[in-house]
């Protein structure tokens, strides 16, 4: 990662981050805000999520069928296959590729993965997430990750938290892991933070790489992750937005 690159990833960071809080600023609904930063980053190419999506090891990036006449039916624009192609992300699917020929699994979690999310509290105190994923690079086309599936990749209760997670997406489908932290909240009495970093360091142990935001109903945040480092960042009631890549402290972006 060069400070350059690093700047990058802050710039798209800070813009996603920032749409969500002016929406909040300006009366909004917590749905709309993380609405409005995911859509941020999916617009931008250095996230895997729409425009910059990774590619299916048949070289493709798919929404699915039913998912495509959904959207027609719900009159949604459209973009051509071009603008969600990315030379960097098509490059990591052939080193994926070759790693797997070679007999090597793709322990590169930067070239693999790196879906969007986000999670916010509004003024009436409703939680929302949201998460958006082009995938895991070399995956089956077809395949469905933890992403879309509620209570794996993403959740939210007004009673507990609202969670949305990036990483090895068949790891958090198994650990149901966004509803483990609610739960673990709602019957157990913990707080976000302990839910949010036991239930993260145990997926460590068992191989599950990847990290998650949360948020509960008391605007208390959770940003933990188990690998090499997680786009990350937060704004509060101040507005100020905060930034970070790896284990460094957040900064002001
Ligand atoms: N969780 C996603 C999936 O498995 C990948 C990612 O987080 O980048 O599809």
């Amino acid at each position: 990662m060069t400070a350059e690159r690093a700047a990058f990833y802050r710039a798209g960071l800070r813009r996603a981050v920032a749409a969500g809080r002016d929406v909040l600023a300006g009366g909004g609904s917590a749905l709309d805000a993380v609405t409005a930063s995911v859509c941020a980053l999916e617009d931008d190419p250095l996230f895997n999520a729409g425009r910059g999506a990774v590619f299916t090891r048949a070289g493709t990036q798919e929404i699915g069928d039913g998912a495509s006449e959904f959207c027609r039916a719900a009159r949604l624009d459209f973009a051509d296959r071009d603008y969600f192609f990315t030379e960097a992300r098509w490059q990591a699917l052939a080193e994926t590729l070759k790693q797997e020929a070679a007999g090597r699994a793709d322990g590169d979690e930067a070239r693999r993965h790196g879906t969007v999310g986000a999670v916010a509290c509004d003024r009436a105190g409703n939680l929302a997430a949201a998460t958006s994923t082009g995938g895991m690079t070399g995956k089956l086309p077809g395949r469905v990750g933890d992403s879309p599936i509620i209570g794996a990749g993403t959740y939210a209760d007004n009673a507990t938290c609202a969670v949305s997670a990036t990483g090895h997406g068949e790891f958090f489908i198994r650990y149901a892991v966004a509803h483990e932290i609610a739960a673990r909240i709602a019957h157990g009495g913990r707080t976000l933070s302990a839910a949010a970093e036991s239930v993260v360091a145990e997926l460590g142990r068992v191989g599950g790489s990847g990290g998650l935001v949360a948020v509960d109903r008391a605007g208390a945040l959770a940003l933990p992750f188990n690998c090499a480092g997680m786009y990350r960042g937060y704004a509060k009631d101040d507005g100020i937005v905060y930034t970070a890549i790896y284990d460094e402290d957040f900064a002001p972006a």
